[in-house]
């Protein structure tokens, strides 16, 4: 691992990448798409942390965070292609202040509802009104921003904050490369990358680059909520042995997170190649 953050020509290489069409995942499941673009662009080894590369090309000197999201999905034992609608996550933050994950996952968190050893918290909070949830903690909750502070409210009290300022460097410049993901009936040698038979191609199609953030309009698409804080976040309940054959321990965090078209709307500049 290098701590040289990559530098590449950012179009160029991912027209390339576009023009080859579909290709075979490097790895199996949710990763696998970011570990393949990575891995395509010659981005994986390293380990900056302020982003995710610099371009070289027509973006000279920008530093990037690069998202990836599988748009299409093209399963041949289903009827028809699936159009993936979901967030994409913007940051990862956890609380500065207030309740932790761990003590947020404690409180307002509840019993695997299919019996698995676990306690779970999976929630998306937004700001302009309250989420329709069947556990009465959640259904609760919103997050409030107080100038450059966002709270988590639970029955109008604040339970949890993020400093928003901390936050923003890594949306400076936003790269999402968007994918159609299909499983093919595949004999290649990679076993491992086989599910069932099948292994994930993509075509990564679609690149939208973001520049200029504009935090007020950040702000204010929170506040009108545009931008969700997203609770998601399991632990183990009760006694394990090991052999459960589900992840009884995971934290995918909280951040911020929001649809793939509202994202534009907080930037002065968005270019589609
Ligand atoms: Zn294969």
């Amino acid at each position: 691992m290098g701590s040289e953050i990559p530098r590449i020509d950012f179009v160029k290489k991912m027209n390339e990448i576009k023009n080859c069409g579909f290709v075979p995942a490097l790895r199996i499941d949710n990763t696998g798409i970011g570990f393949t673009l990575e891995t395509l662009l010659g981005i994986r080894e390293n380990n900056y942390t302020k982003g995710d590369f610099i371009d070289i090309g027509k973006y000279n000197e920008i530093l990037f965070e690069l998202k990836s999201q599988r748009y299409k999905k093209i399963d041949p034992r289903k009827s028809k292609p699936l159009i993936n609608r979901h967030l994409i996550s913007l940051v990862t933050q956890a609380p500065h202040g207030g309740l932790s994950n761990s003590e947020l996952l404690a409180k307002y968190g509840y019993s695997d509802e299919q019996g698995r050893k676990r306690r779970n918290l999976y929630a998306t909070i937004s700001a302009d009104r309250f989420v329709k949830s069947k556990y009465e903690s959640i259904s609760k909750m919103k997050i409030r921003r107080n100038r450059e502070r966002l709270f988590l409210v639970v029955n109008n009290q604040e339970v949890a904050y993020v400093d928003l300022d901390k936050i923003l460097g890594k949306l400076e410049n936003l790269l999402i490369v968007r994918a159609d993901s299909e499983l093919r009936n595949c004999n290649c040698s990679m076993n491992h990358l086989h599910k069932d038979g099948f292994h994930e191609y993509f075509h990564f199609n679609t690149t939208c680059i973001f520049t200029g953030f504009d935090k007020e309009k950040f702000y204010r698409s929170i506040d009108e909520g545009k931008i969700k804080y997203d609770l998601r976040m399991h632990d183990v309940e009760g006694e394990i042995d090991g052999q459960e054959g589900y992840d009884t321990k995971h934290d995918h965090g909280t951040g911020f997170r929001a649809k793939f078209e509202n994202i534009a709307g907080f930037y002065s500049r968005s270019e589609f190649i």
